[in-house]
């Protein structure tokens, strides 16, 4: 019987697991997807939120502080590419510098460091492509930009290296109560622990229902988005908001981590929790929102749109708690923005609640923390030359517009948690992130896989199981 099974493997799940591996208890994840990080963690703003948006007292406040504490020194030590290019919220009249002062004080009483009102100059001497009319801002220098699924990899990754099962391909079906613990169904296996985490973000309440009764219910929102080249990624240097409204943050521009930028979402309830349709609506919203705030922006260098499923819920906090009915059973539900910011607090708060209900985390004196991978396109000269010489793959580029080579694709295969998909490669290594979004990469990271794996083209799909690219017989080249 594992200590504890965590189901779902995105942010949540990964940074529990990365943090409970610092103890000596075993640990099982179990993702029903074929990648970790494929649900909403991959589709999202990247933003890590300084803070002032909760409310103050709530869970969700606190955590999110602590999480963006937490996240900058995870990142340095898991290589995870994160920015601190800070937040400005932007007031265009009246109403707005009264909302901005609110979300100061609340900064305030959250503890938000550094935060600061600035006046219409000083915001447009800061970032000289915005509006004309905008009257003021709030200036939040602890937000940072990160990337989403390389930050929930890298924690998933060194949990397994230190003894985490990670089990992919596992979607939780049922689960039962047995004397000490649970008993929990996949289609192809059992597993038996004494504590489970769930972590199924927008799935949270049915995998809930599937062992006590309805305690709440998760609302299914989508937001929409444009990716942009990154010959637009410096209209902007820091992430900027407008006042949020009953919707939420609202529409924000901003860098990402990769040089693009990144304008969205819009917020639409949804009825299925894997609707990530885009919509000609929701995108003409979001476009029209977002030059209010830069007017200057070229959406003729849209290289991607894509949307995320927020998990809403009734209330204005985080649920994390053990359920009511079924102890040993712990609930990380309705984990929506700011969660990719929270998730290391959420995970020390799940330990906590798991010691509080009787585990023991004994600290695991032989911990291995730390991972880094080759990023071939940031190389010197003198190093690209050593790793080609070391490897001859490290010579042959794959993907142009990202410079990723055949050695970096390969080396993924190695990786604790190697991919399974021509996308698991792409949020690995890049290789398809750039302007012609894997249209000439594509078929060789698939033939790549195939190789390695040994096994047909036909069998790597573009991503979750099911996405597939190919169908019927491949002729080898000899043929
Ligand atoms: C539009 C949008 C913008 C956002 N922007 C930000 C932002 O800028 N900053 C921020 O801090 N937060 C943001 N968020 C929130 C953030 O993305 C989420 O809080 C976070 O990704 C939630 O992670 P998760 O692990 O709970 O869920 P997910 O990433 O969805 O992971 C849940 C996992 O559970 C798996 N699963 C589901 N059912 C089962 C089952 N039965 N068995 C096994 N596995 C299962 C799924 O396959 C999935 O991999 C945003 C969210 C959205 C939608």
């Amino acid at each position: 019987m594992t200590d504890v099974l965590i189901i779902g493997c995105g942010v949540i799940g990964a940074a529990c697991a990365y943090e409970l591996a610092h103890s000596n208890v075993s640990v099982t994840v179990l993702e029903a997807d074929n990648d970790v990080a494929n649900g909403t963690t991959k589709a999202n703003s990247a933003i890590l939120h300084a803070g002032y948006d909760p409310h103050p007292g709530t869970r969700m406040a606190a955590l999110n502080v602590e999480g963006v504490a937490l996240a900058r020194d995870i990142c340095a030590r898991l290589d995870v590419p994160y920015d601190p290019i800070g937040s400005l919220v932007l007031a265009f009249d009246e109403k707005d510098l009264e909302t901005l002062n609110v979300l100061y004080d609340r900064g305030i009483k959250n503890g938000v460091p550094d935060i600061e009102l600035l006046t219409a100059d000083e915001v447009h001497a800061m970032e000289p492509n915005l509006a004309d009319n905008v009257c003021g801002a709030l200036y939040a220098p602890s937000a940072a930009v990160v990337s989403p699924w390389e930050y929930c990899l890298a924690m998933a990754e060194v949990a397994v290296k230190n003894g985490v099962e990670l089990h992919r391909n596992s979607p939780v079906t049922a689960i039962e109560q047995i004397e000490g613990g649970f008993r929990v169904h996949t289609p192809d296996a059992v597993y038996e622990a004494r504590y489970i985490l769930n972590a199924a973000g927008v799935n949270a309440g049915a995998v809930h229902e599937l062992v006590a009764p309805k305690e709440y219910h998760i609302t299914p929102n989508r937001g929409e988005y444009y990716l942009l080249d990154k010959n637009q990624g410096q209209q902007v240097s820091h992430v900027i908001f407008q006042c949020p409204n009953e919707n939420g943050k609202g529409v924000l521009v901003s860098p990402t981590v990769h040089g693009n930028l990144i304008v969205g979402p819009n917020a639409e309830g949804v009825s299925a929790a894997d609707d990530t349709e885009t919509t000609s609506a929701g995108l003409e919203f979001v476009m029209n929102a977002a030059r209010r705030s830069v007017p200057g922006i070229n959406f003729r260098e849209n290289i991607r749109n894509f949307a995320g499923v927020r998990a809403n819920h009734s209330s204005d906090d985080f649920l994390i708690a053990e359920s009511k009915f079924v102890p040993g059973f712990f609930d990380l539900a309705g984990i929506k923005s700011p969660g990719l910011s929270a998730a290391p607090a959420i995970a020390k708060e799940a330990a906590r609640l798991l010691a509080g209900a009787g585990l023991e985390l004994p600290p695991k004196a032989d911990f291995a923390d730390g991972r880094t991978r080759v990023r071939f396109n940031e190389c010197t000269p003198e190093e690209k030359n050593a790793l080609i010489a070391e490897d001859p793959r490290y010579g042959r580029i794959i993907c142009r517009c990202e410079t990723v080579t055949e050695g970096e694709i390969v080396a993924t295969l190695s990786t604790p948690i190697p991919p399974m998909s021509v996308n698991g490669v792409k949020r690995r290594v890049g290789a398809g992130m750039g302007r012609c979004q894997g249209g000439f990469c594509g078929p060789r990271v698939q033939d790549i896989l195939a190789r390695e794996l040994g096994c047909s083209p036909v069998d790597i799909p573009m991503d979750s199981n099911g996405t597939w690219v190919l169908c019927g017989e491949t002729k080898s080249k000899a043929n």
